[in-house]
């Protein structure tokens, strides 16, 4: 379809450095460059009262060149995999204190993981990543507080269900992250996925977490659909593929599968 198409494209760009990378970098030398020459014509001047501001300011815009050069080489470099069999529900249960911790006591935190999950077969770390991103974004969109819950269930995708989805027919794995929060207008949903793409502060956003997520969920044979009304609040649903292969007639729950010789 057409937006495959688009979103095949915006993986190229993931691939590539490009202009947003220009633009935030260029940004973060400015404050540098800035910082230094308010610095020199202080000394010039024989000024030294505000000459610790201009160091402070130069320094921490070489700090946050810095933070996203490290991020960009992390991205650029071409993640392999290692998918395993593996419970959404079990790993979501095991992240539950960290993404407490990180939403803080004004955020209302909820998780409802459906029993008898069907395995999928992911990179778990790489999972628990993602869902730590979808949390620190929806704690982003929710600067006064609000509610966040996460769920996992078995879907079946079929017919126009399917298409809807953007996914082939089959059986699925659904990972909702839904937020009380500030939502997205059509604009800014259209361009979530775009790599470099964000709304946050310079050296704050680098605009990859969700292009990361995408990519790697695409990778793994699934889809993310965002779901945002504006004033109410988001969810973020990943869907991955059940795990098929020899075990598939005999279903087994995740659980199970690991029990099982390779
Ligand atoms: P970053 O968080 O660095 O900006 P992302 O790719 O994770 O990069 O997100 C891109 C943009 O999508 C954000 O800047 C924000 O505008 C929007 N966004 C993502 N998640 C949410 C959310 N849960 N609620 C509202 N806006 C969101």
């Amino acid at each position: 379809t057409e937006s495959q198409l688009r979103q095949a494209h915006k993986m190229e760009a993931v691939g590539q450095l490009t202009g947003g990378l220009a633009h935030d970098f260029n940004n973060l030398l400015t404050a540098v460059t800035g910082g230094l020459e308010l610095l020199e014509h202080r000394l010039a001047a024989g000024q030294y009262d505000k000459v610790d501001r201009y160091v402070t300011m130069a320094r921490t815009g070489a700090q946050r060149a810095a933070a996203l050069t490290q991020r960009l080489l992390a991205f650029s470099r071409r993640q392999t995999l290692a998918p395993t069999a593996t419970d959404a529900g079990v790993l979501v249960a095991g992240m539950i204190d960290i993404v407490d911790r990180t939403l803080g006591p004004a955020i209302e935190l909820s998780v409802e993981t459906g029993r008898e999950l069907w395995p999928v077969l992911v990179d778990a770390p790489q999972l628990e990543n993602a869902l730590l991103n979808l949390c620190i974004n929806a704690r982003d969109a929710m600067p006064d507080g609000g509610r966040l819950s996460i769920a996992t269930e078995n879907v079946m995708l079929h017919g126009s269900d399917a298409a809807a989805h953007e996914l082939p027919a089959g059986d699925y794995v659904a990972l909702h992250v839904a937020d009380s929060g500030t939502g997205m207008t059509p604009e800014v949903i259209a361009r979530v996925f775009d790599p470099f793409f964000t709304t946050k502060p310079i050296g704050e956003g680098t605009g990859l977490g969700l292009s990361m997520i995408y990519g790697f969920v695409r990778q793994s044979g699934g889809q993310v659909q965002v779901r945002s009304v504006v004033g109410q609040g988001t969810t973020m649903s990943l869907y991955l593929p059940r795990l098929a292969g020899v075990y598939d007639r005999a279903a087994p729950r995740a659980s199970e599968f690991a029990q099982q010789p390779a």
